[in-house]
């Protein structure tokens, strides 16, 4: 049986950024035959450069920005964000809550009364609440009001998410939901707005190779290699031990876990049921794309870099263009497209791509993304079996009883799936680097 200090699951940009930070003394092993994980470039089709939905950076942390231009130099192109919300066949910028200028006069009178009544409800005669939010749809609605939630915080994220509102946590608004001041959403509602509200107004893109370009540069930067086209098959956790697909069996100090938490749990053989049990309750909404490629003029809403689509009448939550963004992610002359698919009439459409696919070219032509004139040169459905973290009752209680479980028994579980959270790349990178600190420093609440 080999012997290793560090056995790091998973080469997505958690486990490279671990084996970065570690410098030495680990075994990286990947499933796949390259690095990235999610984060992952594909030529769907001779020269358009798909990301598997966009993947735009977004770098606010001075070491992670100082490491991605390091491995990556001069290499990643700014873009100021092109992003709107589609509604009565206006487009009106992202975010909503704050843009609601352009939309139909009677849409902005209900969005911006229905704020004021949430944020003064003794001006309209109204009691202000007094126990605490129950559940994510009364969070925003105390928090936007009836009409910002009426026709954007709830139908968008129920088609999203594929779930009711009222089975996702209050706290997740807490976490996740750009809050406009009362003066931003006045100012939106008379087209003062401004654009860059919110996380993600600017973002850079590599120049070349599409996002796989960080990936790949991140592991050639990595002193030994990840073991790609390799699986751990089963962990055991007391006597710290881990088998892989191609039989071996191998010794660890300390594991630092990438996959998702819940295909961890199943892989330990010694897990307690009790931790099983959580792992059961834990959820997540799977995401299915189409990348589409066209070639043509296009209509007014073909460079957007993503839209989003509340209302019910759109099969799709968002669309968005890969070459809006970046034009050479598509041959000369043609345009690339992700559109995205969860809940609403999609769950039933999912199960006939026959009826699906003329469905959202359908959709994409009325909401003017694709022209009469556009060619078609391909659809490809995809999917993504863990996309976003359902935030129910469960999620809090159920993640902490499993990452203790973990930490408790030397074991890091982070990332995205593996700490089965809402997190973007470079919340990635961080967590990664945060793991190796963790065994570097010996921090005792950790391994
Ligand atoms: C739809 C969508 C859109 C997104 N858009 C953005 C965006 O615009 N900007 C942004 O910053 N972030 C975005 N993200 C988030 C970003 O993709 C993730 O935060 C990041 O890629 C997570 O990396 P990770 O290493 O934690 O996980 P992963 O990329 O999932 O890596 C886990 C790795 O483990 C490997 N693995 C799994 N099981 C095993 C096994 N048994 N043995 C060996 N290897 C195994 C997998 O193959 C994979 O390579 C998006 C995510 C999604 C789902």
């Amino acid at each position: 049986m080999e012997d290793h200090s560090h056995l790091i699951i998973g080469a997505g940009l958690t486990g490279l950024s671990c084996a970065y930070h570690l410098g030495q003394d680990y075994l990286l092993v990947e499933r796949e035959d390259e690095p990235g994980g999610i984060v992952r470039t594909r030529d769907r089709h001779n020269g358009f450069l798909c990301d598997g939905t966009g993947h735009w950076l977004h770098l606010r942390n001075p070491g992670i920005k100082e490491l991605v231009n390091k491995v990556l130099p001069g290499q990643l192109v700014e873009h100021e964000r092109k992003a709107v919300v589609h509604m009565r066949g206006a487009f009106t910028p992202y975010p909503f809550q704050a843009n609601t200028f352009g939309l139909p006069n009677e849409i902005g009178m209900e969005c911006l009364l229905g704020l004021l009544k949430a944020r003064h409800p003794e001006d309209f005669g109204l009691t202000a609440p007094t126990r605490p939010p129950k559940h994510f749809r009364e969070c925003v609605e105390r928090l936007f009001g009836e009409g910002i939630c009426k026709h954007f915080m709830v139908p968008y994220n129920e088609k999203l998410m594929g779930v009711k509102l009222e089975d996702i946590s209050a706290t997740y608004a807490d976490r996740f939901i750009p809050r406009p001041s009362l003066e931003d959403v006045v100012k939106g509602a008379f087209g003062f707005s401004r654009e860059s509200l919110g996380y993600n107004a600017k973002f850079v893109y590599p120049r070349e190779g599409g996002i796989s370009a960080l990936p790949k540069a991140l592991a050639k930067a990595i002193p030994t290699p990840p073991r790609y086209d390799t699986t751990v098959t089963s962990i055991n956790l007391g006597g710290k031990t881990a088998t892989l697909s191609t039989g071996e069996q191998l010794r660890f100090k300390k594991l630092v876990n990438t996959m998702a938490l819940t295909t961890l749990v199943r892989l330990i053989s010694d897990a307690p049921p009790e931790i099983r049990a959580a792992a059961a309750k834990l959820r997540a909404a799977t995401v299915h794309y189409y990348d589409i490629g066209v070639r043509g003029a296009g209509d007014i809403a073909s460079n957007y870099h993503w839209i989003y689509f509340p209302e019910p009448e759109f099969v799709f939550y968002r669309a968005g263009s890969y070459s809006a963004v970046h034009a050479s992610s598509a041959p000369k002359g043609c345009r690339s497209y992700y559109v995205e698919l969860s809940g609403g009439d999609a769950i039933e459409l999912l199960k006939q791509p026959d009826k699906l696919k003329p469905r959202v070219i359908a959709d994409l032509k009325r909401a003017r993304v694709l022209s009469d004139d556009d060619e078609i040169l391909f659809m490809e459905l995809c999917d993504i079996p863990h996309a976003y973290v359902i935030f129910d009752e469960h999620y809090d209680p159920c993640r902490k009883q499993i990452l203790d479980y973990l930490t408790a028994n030397g074991a890091f579980s982070g990332g995205r799936w593996g700490g089965w959270n809402y997190g973007g790349m470079e919340d990635a990178l961080l967590e990664g680097k945060a793991a190796a600190d963790m065994i570097r420093n010996h921090t005792p609440e950790s391994l």
